[in-house]
């Protein structure tokens, strides 16, 4: 199988599953998985925040970023296609009574700062108080430049609204740009991390804050049901993955780009690419046919009319290169 859906797709190696199986544990409620506790101190040492918080998954642990953020009738503004407005259930407004005002990203993936300084609302009772920027990084591959993060920062400080976030592929960010974590954490009040993603974990995410955001963090964790026991199996894994799958993302940047050139090379329509992201244009007469297929050929891809492709450490160049052979087979029968 050659899955290109997602690099959620990603299987614990043998060296993870070994880590996994000799990890020590303890109840994390009370406190006393020393993994979990190991995993949360490199998380706050590698972000340069306080505090950090492990989570069984990043949707979960952005709803309690922004549970901490804000207040009932508070408004967090976001990106139009951002994960923690569109893809999470609404959480925040179901489970928060946290308005969202999306606004549309620039096509580098920002938020244009002039039209997040449109969207505060007046202090005024008509108005939700609006609390919170949430960026996302990479959004849809995409890096967000340093200098913007800077500007964001600093807009941010003069406007007295947090920053959060949402770094579900940060690492990609950070690999991307020959940075560490905290040259781009420096510039938030919140992130979120995923483990389960690129770096290969089959379960986890990190919130990273200040102390009492954190104290905060870990009891609407509770409430929301992710007060985890003998978590330092998984945690055990995503210490593993923080050691061995950052550097690597490189593989995944470099074999997406070079897809991207052959599939272009034999006439697939590149829309772009960044980092480990693919995005090409299908003809609406091929979308069917295509995904019957690669699924003929064991490849599982999400064919539409925008079609993601997402390179990840399951996937090799050889993959890769029969998947190209594959795809100009149905070009050209
Ligand atoms: C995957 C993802 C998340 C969290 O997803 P879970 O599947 O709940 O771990 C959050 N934000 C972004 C941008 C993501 O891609």
């Amino acid at each position: 199988m050659i899955d290109l859906r997602s690099d959620t797709v990603t299987r614990p190696s043998a060296a993870m599953l070994d880590a996994m199986m000799a990890a020590e544990t303890g109840d994390d409620v009370y406190r006393d998985d020393p993994t979990v506790n190991a995993l949360e101190a490199e998380a706050a040492r590698l972000s340069g925040k306080a505090a950090a918080l492990f989570f069984p998954t990043g949707t979960q642990a952005n709803l309690v970023a922004l549970l901490c953020h804000c207040q009932r009738g508070d408004e967090y503004i976001v990106g139009q296609q951002a994960h923690n407005y569109k893809y999470e259930a609404g959480g925040a407004a179901v489970l928060g009574s946290i308005q969202p005002q999306p606004i549309l990203a620039a096509a580098d993936g920002t938020l244009p700062l002039h039209d997040v300084a449109a969207a505060i609302k007046p202090d005024d009772m008509h108005f939700a108080r609006t609390r919170l920027l949430s960026l996302e990084n990479t959004h849809h591959g995409k890096v967000l430049p340093l200098s913007y993060l800077e500007q964001a920062w600093q807009f941010t400080r003069e406007r007295q609204l947090a920053l959060h976030i949402d770094g579900a592929r940060i690492f990609n960010a950070v690999v991307a740009q020959g940075v560490q974590l905290i040259d781009i954490a420096r510039y938030c009040d919140s992130l979120t991390i995923c483990l389960s993603k690129g770096l290969g974990t089959p379960v986890g995410s990190l919130l990273c804050g200040d102390e009492a955001y954190i104290e905060q963090a870990r009891r609407w964790r509770k409430m929301t049901g992710g007060g985890m026991r003998q978590a330092g199996i998984l945690a055990a894994a995503g210490l593993y993955a923080l050691q061995h799958n950052v550097a690597r993302l490189q593989e995944d940047h470099d074999n997406a780009a070079w897809l991207g050139a052959q599939l272009s090379a034999i006439g697939v329509e590149v829309v772009s690419q960044h980092t480990n992201m693919l995005f090409v244009k299908v003809p609406a007469e091929q979308v069917a046919p295509l995904q019957r297929w690669m699924q003929a050929g064991d490849v599982l891809l999400s064919v539409g009319p925008q079609t993601r492709i997402v390179t990840h450490l399951d996937v090799s160049r050889q993959q890769l290169q029969q998947l190209v052979a594959r795809w100009q087979a149905f070009l050209q029968p």
